[in-house]
Parts: C-alpha cells; sequence; structure tokens
C-alpha cells in the first residue's frame, strides 16, 4: 500500500475558473499563465481544464513543446522571451510568440533567419524593475522592432507590483500611458490581481493565479469573494493516534505543550510533500471534513492534527490538506498559505515530486 498522501487536480474548477477571468474581462482575451508546471498542477492536467483559454503563456521552452505535443495550436506567449539567440529556432519552428524586454532580445532577433515573422509583446519597465525597457527608452525599442522583417506585430506590455495591495495600478498605468498613448498596437497588462481589482482596458490579459483558485488578495477577499474554486486537492491520512495528558510535548523541539487531555492524529504529510514547515499551532486543516488545526511542528513526513473535538476520527480518517474535502466541505489554500506566511502560489508550486497527482473529474 503506497502512503496515502494524493494531489488531485480539479479540470471542472480551472474551467470554471477561467469563466470568472473572462467575466471579469469579457472584451479582452485570456493567456491562461502555465508557468512552473502550471502553478504545480502540471501542464497537462491544467490543460485538460483549460483549453478554452485563448492562448497559454508559460516561460520554459519545454513547457510550450509540452503544449504544442497536447495538439494545442493556438497562441503560446514566452513571457521572459528568448534566453539565448537559439531559442528563436524553437518560436520560429513551433510558432511562439515572445515577450521582448531588452536590446540584446532586439539583436538576436534582427539576426534571426525566420520564414514567418513572429508576434512579440514589447515589454516596458513601468516601475517594478525586473524586466522591459524603460519609459523613455520604449519608443526606441518600438520603433527597431518595427521595422525587422523577422517582427509581424508588435504588442505593448508592462507588469503591475502592487495590482493586489494599496498603491495599486495607477502609478504604473500613467507611466505607460504617457510613452504609448500614441503607439498603435494592442495592449496586455493585468495579471489576475488586476484584473480582479482593476477594470483596466486589456487586449489580452494574463490570468494566473486565479485560475488555479487562490486569491491574488487573501486576506483582504477569499475565494468565496471572488467566486473562485479551488483546483488542486492535497489529501492524507491518519496513521496513528495517541492520548495525552497535560504536560504532554508534541514533536521536534517540544514546540507544543498539553494544557489539557487531547487526542490527536497523526497525518502522513510533511514538508517533504511539499507542506510548509512554518505552519504554526493551530493551522487549519479538515479531519473526515470537519475542521480542526494542527498542532506542534511539521516533521518531513508528518504533521498532527487535533482530534479532541472529533470523537469519530481515528486511523484511517480522510485528511484535506488543502482543497476540496469529503460532503462538499472545502479547504482553501490560502488559509494554509497564510499559517505559513506565504501565499497560495507557493504551496501549490511546491507539491513535492513524492506525490502522486491525479485528475479529478476524470476527463
Ligand atoms: C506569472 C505572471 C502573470 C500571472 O500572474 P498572477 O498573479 O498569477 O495572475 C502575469 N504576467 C506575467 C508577466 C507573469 O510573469
Amino acid at each position: 500500500m503506497p502512503r496515502p498522501i494524493q494531489a488531485q487536480v480539479h479540470t471542472d474548477a480551472l474551467a470554471h475558473n477561467l469563466e470568472r477571468a473572462r467575466a471579469a474581462a469579457p472584451d479582452a482575451r485570456v493567456w491562461a499563465v502555465v508557468k512552473a508546471n502550471a502553478y504545480g498542477h502540471g501542464v497537462g492536467l491544467a490543460f485538460a481544464g483549460l483549453r478554452g483559454a485563448d492562448g497559454f503563456a508559460l516561460l520554459d521552452l519545454h513547457e510550450a513543446e509540452v503544449l504544442r505535443a497536447l495538439d494545442w495550436r493556438g497562441p503560446i506567449l514566452l513571457l521572459e522571451g528568448a534566453f539565448e539567440p537559439r531559442d528563436l529556432e524553437l518560436c520560429s519552428r513551433l510558432g511562439l510568440w515572445h515577450v521582448v524586454h531588452c536590446e540584446e532580445q532586439i539583436d538576436w532577433l534582427a539576426n534571426h533567419k525566420t520564414q514567418a515573422p513572429h508576434r512579440v509583446f514589447l515589454k516596458m519597465n513601468s516601475g517594478m524593475n525586473r524586466l522591459g525597457f524603460t519609459p523613455a527608452a520604449f519608443r526606441s525599442a518600438w520603433t527597431r522592432l518595427q521595422a525587422l522583417p523577422q517582427v509581424e506585430e508588435v504588442t505593448l506590455m508592462t507588469h503591475f507590483a502592487d495590482a493586489d495591495g494599496e498603491a495599486g495600478v495607477s502609478r504604473q498605468m500613467s507611466r505607460f500611458d504617457a510613452a504609448t498613448n500614441d503607439l498603435p498596437g494592442e495592449r496586455s497588462l493585468s495579471n489576475s490581481a488586476a484584473l480582479l481589482r482593476h477594470g483596466l482596458k486589456n487586449d489580452w490579459v494574463r490570468a494566473g493565479i486565479l485560475l488555479y483558485g487562490s486569491s491574488p488578495d487573501f486576506p483582504e477577499h477569499d475565494i468565496h469573494h471572488w467566486q473562485l474554486q479551488p483546483t488542486m486537492t492535497l489529501r492524507s491520512k491518519i496513521i496513528a493516534v495517541q492520548r495525552l495528558e497535560p504536560g504532554d510535548a508534541v514533536g521536534y523541539g517540544s514546540r507544543f505543550v498539553a494544557d489539557r487531555a487531547m487526542r490527536i492524529g497523526i497525518v502522513a504529510c510533511g514538508y517533504a510533500d511539499g507542506y510548509p514547515r512554518h505552519c504554526g499551532t493551530g493551522t487549519p486543516i479538515l479531519v473526515d471534513g470537519r475542521r480542526s488545526g494542527t498542532v506542534g511542528r511539521v516533521s518531513m513526513d508528518m504533521l498532527v492534527a487535533d482530534l479532541s473535538a472529533l470523537p469519530d476520527a481515528g486511523i484511517g480518517s480522510e485528511v484535506t490538506l488543502w482543497g476540496r474535502g469529503p460532503a462538499g466541505s472545502m479547504l482553501a489554500i490560502d488559509e494554509v498559505a497564510f499559517a505559513a506566511g506565504t501565499i497560495g502560489y507557493e504551496l501549490m508550486c511546491a507539491v513535492a515530486a513524492r506525490v502522486p497527482i491525479s485528475v479529478s473529474p476524470a476527463v
């Protein structure tokens, strides 16, 4: 019998969340962002739920090859563009669209031999200071690209640092607008947070985290507020039960000491499965679909759930670490991430290779 831990990807929820993205930007086309192995879901499994998207955005060339092998003929966008000149050969061969964020990438394009000119997304650094041309350098980059026979069409793009927070997008938007208002071409601006919180005009939105059923601005808004559904369930089982007396400690470092008689369940899930080690006592967890909390430190292969209020729970009880539980119960990944001092993105990307992933409902 394998360890009882498993992950499930919910294709129906992916399709539902994609519809939410469409509803939030009815005039835009939607890139489903599937970078980082579709935020840990697996590109192939995510594709099964997201095939209604207008295109797929990612950054690993191998993931683009996977999508083409799945017979996706529509647009694919490389969000960081080419990493070296010969990547452009793959772009030509697979018909990939790509971001251009620096002069070197324009040089590579100018030297690239291709029959089919490329669709490029010219990226402006409007304030995040990772990738892109400054507003002052943007126009000359655009002019250079327009003049290249290797380029078919240039879309104008930027990325927001604070779309999920108080600062918002206005500062970056005014820089972007000032530098581009007389340039023709389509625009691609919004990530999930901008899409849900700021009604910006976009030709192409780039929806990532919202597709995977995590709120981009938790805890201000949860997934119920945005009408999103969890797309990944991580579940396991209780493999042992202990009874504690007051003064008994639990786990490494004896970090938790009982102040009353307690019943605890040992769950086959630990940080080597991708469950965050930084979750303190009280992190929400479902046992047989009923809400409880963790106790003590998370160890490599196990963690502990409080069963004191769940007298029927015992060995074999189903434990939902996040996602869909039995009988319609649900635990949002954002709540667990919050307890670990991180965000849903990190948890879903970190599910370990030793955890088997399946699809539900089956496709
Ligand atoms: C990852 C990414 C996105 C998607 O961001 P979410 O917050 O997950 O919606 C959009 N645009 C770019 C350039 C990205 O790298």
